[in-house]
């Protein structure tokens, strides 16, 4: 039998069989593990560099004036951030540790957004003295925040305000952001969104340059994209008449889904390239409105792919007429969205990649918690303690979201390129566990030093 062709959009584009055996960007999987350890993350690069491209094509042949800006939380490294910084495509943070990391790479902060519903002053001051392009501001008290820091430094920050327009967008609870009961953003209903753009508007430290919203994610829908600007982009005309905001910029945020199992293709870079700029310059016209510059932020779905996560097998467990256990090396604390989203995994034994399924078993994680698991009734042909299982689309929320639950190491990950594959994070040691415990320094601590 052969790979099932259903997989071949879900894993990179690079990905080969060849007698069975599985390979990355022309490396073989089970080798791979056998040079740099298991579990291991491999980043193919040519997936995510074509995956970028298609962006800032699809997007940019609509609407020039586009800049896609990649929502970072889904996976970020310098190497990642390196990447993104060649291929064009500007930077969503939502931290003082992700803008550390994106500079540290050498990013260009001017192409970095900052967003997040809680910034402190520490994390607005450090913004500011890098130079981050736009902040994403979420509330009065933020505003008021970066007014004052701004002004303290003597510019005037530009600065994009999230609203809430009160779209549902059909996705899982906890991703939910574009509805009224949301803890981000100014909602339009309450009125509090008009109010923020007329306190910014006579703010001197702040240069209000337009709005953003974002609805959750992953959007399979696409209607969704078009609800958001039939509130947005008329509360804009209104504002304009209103307060005389001039909507310079305008972002309806991220949420394109990735393809994670075979039954559930996600729609392509240019069906949401066209829904969302079709209805962004529907709306926009229909409402008098010049067409704004358009940021857009993937995150998912622009490294979904590219990552591949590769583990281990060791024990087994039989529940008679049950439920058939295989264990791997990883699991919830490298990847923990089957344990809190129910997401969902296809899983291929490397060495073994065109076997025919002769079993079903749920691939459980190491971890201990019952909710530990990666893959429900995976149909895999028989495994041995020993083979290696690939699971794809795991480049988005997993590694960003990774702990060192039981005291466990993080993975490492390796970029693969044409044959050649690249550590781009050392496997975590005993020693790293240890780097932060302060259990023998001095009892008490000048305040200084606990920072
Ligand atoms: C998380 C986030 C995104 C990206 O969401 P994806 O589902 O990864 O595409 C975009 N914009 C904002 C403001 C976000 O918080």
């Amino acid at each position: 039998m052969a790979f099932d062709p259903a997989y071949a959009s879900i894993f990179p584009r690079t990905t080969r069989v060849e007698r069975g055996r599985l390979s990355i960007g022309g490396l073989d999987a089970q080798e791979l593990t056998r040079d740099f350890g298991s579990p291991l993350y491999v980043f193919d690069e040519t997936e995510l560099r074509e995956t970028c491209r298609e962006y800032v094509r699809a997007f940019t042949s609509r609407h020039a004036a586009t800049e896609v800006t990649y929502a970072s939380k889904a996976y970020l490294s310098r190497w990642m951030a390196a990447v993104a910084a060649e291929e064009g495509i500007g930077l969503d943070i939502v931290s003082g540790g992700e803008l550390a990391v994106a500079l540290a790479a050498g990013f260009p902060a001017a192409r970095c957004h900052f967003h997040g519903n809680n910034k402190s002053e520490q994390e607005l001051r450090e913004a500011l003295d890098a130079g981050v392009g736009r902040i994403i501001v979420d509330n009065f008290h933020e505003l008021e925040m970066l007014d004052r820091i701004a002004r303290a430094l003597g510019a005037a920050q530009p600065i994009i305000l999230r609203v809430a327009p009160g779209v549902d967008a059909h996705t899982h609870a906890k991703t939910t952001t574009g509805t009224l009961d949301t803890k981000f953003g100014f909602p339009i209903s309450t009125g509090a969104a008009e109010q923020a753009i007329a306190e910014a508007q006579r703010l001197k430290g702040v240069d209000l340059r337009g709005l953003h919203c974002h609805l959750g994610s992953p959007l399979f829908d696409l209607e969704p994209y078009d609800e958001a600007n039939a509130v947005m982009l008329p509360f804009a005309a209104e504002m304009r008449r209103k307060h005389g905001l001039e909507l310079r910029e305008y972002s309806p945020g991220g949420g394109y889904a990735a393809q994670y199992i075979r039954e559930r293709p996600a729609p392509s870079t240019e069906t949401y390239a066209e829904a969302v700029v079709s209805s962004f310059k529907r709306r926009c016209a229909e409402n008098g409105l010049p067409l704004p510059h358009l940021f857009v932020e993937p995150g998912r779905s622009l490294v979904a792919r590219a990552g591949v996560a590769l583990y281990t097998v060791g024990a087994r467990k039989e529940v008679e007429g049950l439920r058939t256990w295989v264990s791997v090396d990883g699991g919830m604390a490298d990847n923990i969205r089957p344990a809190i989203y129910d997401a969902k995994y296809e899983a291929v034994v490397v060495n073994r990649a065109d076997d025919e399924p002769a079993e079903t078993v749920t691939i459980a994680g190491k971890f201990c918690e019952s909710g530990d698991l990666l893959v429900k009734d995976a149909r895999l042909p028989h495994t041995e303690p020993g083979d290696v299982i690939a699971l794809p689309a795991s480049g988005a929320y997993c590694l960003t979201m990774a702990s060192n639950y039981n005291m466990s190491l993080k993975p490492a990950v390796v970029a693969a390129r044409d044959g050649v594959a690249r550590l781009i994070r050392r496997r975590e040691t005993y020693a790293d566990l240890l780097a932060t415990d302060a259990w023998d320094e001095p009892a008490h601590i000048a305040p200084d030093a606990a920072r």
